[in-house]
């Protein structure tokens, strides 16, 4: 098939490549043009793993471009994917000019028949509303399919390559078989719904997954008073098959560009329609407040946090992904500034986006782990980055002042603690010394 995929950030780029990788021909448009340009250069402007080689050798193999000439590129394909942004408006609702926008693109620049297909997160009642714009501008054919993405940064290629399972929704049948057949090699476990459907499964399935972090956390927090292990609460409650391992780390809360902005958006959704969606405010305010946990954990050693050094492991707000977008490190980082704490902020792939979201005198930015525990007060662990448990921790106890540790993703177990002479907290596990 002839693939034009309309933006091309980390769904956008990643599905791109992998339709490329099954032998279709895809063109990656964007209108940002320095990411067009790196990305004909072979430079990848996103970190994911494994994207680099699949996108140099696609592109080499002729079967993936990349043009941010978006009336070209819909005229030579069959099918247009719409994987632009979705952010919050500061109501929490969804930001739907981008799509908006794109799908006006589209519709003026058709010369026959599309399938045009959403991967985009969008609020239930939006593929109508483009099939709606689409149709006052042009009189070509199309059909309009919605297949929510589901990929996880940091493993968003294999998780395109290895699907749970694909939604289609859509009116039209034709369109349906074709979509299918586009997706058949990658899973059997393909749902056909309608339209508004595909976009609530989406939302449904976010909204789902942060009300497990959220409620794990919060039985953390009440593990922390009355002296129990989340870790072994979490393995106890896991092996029941109704409920189910994942998702079940108990920690400083979720962050990136999907759960806060649609839980926000979810709300908004059933707000619209004057229901008031509790439990999911619930589970947004207990995701906030979890965060600020790092600073009292700090507080409740040293007190007054003004004039300590405190290093800061990790500003992604998971491993393995450079997006910054809501990572708990940027309100955990304020706070401390805020308060007239030091900081010393690392991270292996991050760090760069995180000084174009935040910079402060206040911030001193180090190379590794180490170079930021230096002469610190405290260590506050963010993103579980392997190597942040790679540490010896009688090593870092000599170059720190104090030897205070708060581990916000449970990283470290008991045996590396022994005798390490650390101050440590970690979430809804015992404290040690
Ligand atoms: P992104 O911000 O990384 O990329 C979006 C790209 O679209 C940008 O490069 C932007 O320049 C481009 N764009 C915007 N308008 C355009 C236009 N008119 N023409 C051409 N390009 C245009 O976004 P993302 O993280 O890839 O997310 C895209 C969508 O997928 C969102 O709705 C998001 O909620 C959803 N989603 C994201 C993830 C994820 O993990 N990132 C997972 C599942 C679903």
């Amino acid at each position: 098939m002839k693939i034009a995929v309309i933006g091309t950030g980390y769904v956008g780029l990643v599905s791109g490549v992998c339709f490329a990788e099954l032998k279709h021909e895809v063109i990656c448009v964007d209108k940002e043009l320095s990411k067009i340009s790196k990305l004909q250069d072979g430079e990848i402007p996103i970190y994911e793993p494994g994207l680099q080689e699949l996108v140099l050798r696609n592109a080499a193999e002729g079967r993936l471009s990349f043009t941010s000439d978006l009336a070209a590129a819909v005229r030579q394909s069959e099918l247009v994917i719409l994987a632009v942004g979705t952010p919050s408006l500061p109501s929490g609702e969804a930001n739907l000019a981008y799509i908006e926008q794109a799908a006006r693109e589209v519709a003026q620049a058709m010369d026959g028949r599309k399938i045009i297909m959403t991967k985009s997160t969008v609020p239930v009642g939006t593929n109508h509303m483009l099939k709606q714009v689409i149709a006052e501008l042009t009189d070509q054919p199309f059909d309009i399919v919605s297949v929510p993405e589901f990929l996880r940064e940091g493993t968003a290629v294999k998780d395109t390559f290895n699907p749970d399972r694909i939604v289609i929704g859509s009116d039209d049948p034709a369109a349906v078989q074709a979509v299918i057949e586009l997706h058949r090699q990658l899973t059997e476990n393909i749902i056909v719904t309608d339209l508004r459907s595909a976009e609530m499964i989406k939302y449904a399935s976010n909204a789902f997954l942060a009300t497990k972090i959220s409620f794990i956390n919060e039985i953390a927090n009440i593990c922390e008073k009355v002296g129990a292990d989340v870790s072994q609460v979490a393995a106890g409650i896991g092996y029941d098959h109704r409920i189910g391992h994942a998702f079940l780390r108990a920690g400083i809360g979720y962050g990136g560009s999907c759960f806060p902005k649609d839980t926000q958006a979810l709300i908004q959704i059933a707000g619209n329609v004057d229901y008031e969606f509790k439990l999911l405010k619930s589970v947004v305010d207990v995701n906030h407040q979890q965060r600020f946990s790092m600073i009292h954990k700090l507080e409740e050693i040293f007190g007054d946090l003004k004039g300590l050094t405190v290093a800061i492991w990790g500003l992604a707000f998971k491993p393995n992904t450079d997006d910054v977008r809501d990572a708990p490190a940027i309100d955990i980082i304020r706070e401390l500034v805020l308060r007239g704490a030091a900081v010393k902020a690392c991270d292996p792939i991050a760090m760069d986006n995180f000084r174009k979201v935040m910079d402060s005198e206040a911030i001193t930015w180090c190379e590794d782990g180490l170079e930021a525990a230096c002469d610190a007060d405290a260590i506050c662990l963010l993103t579980e980055w392997q190597e942040y448990c790679r540490y010896q921790l009688k090593h870092l106890r000599r170059v720190m002042k104090h030897p205070v540790l708060i581990d916000g993703r449970n990283m470290y177990n008991q045996e590396q603690l022994q005798d390490s002479g650390f101050i440590y907290r970690s979430i809804g596990r015992p404290s040690m010394n």
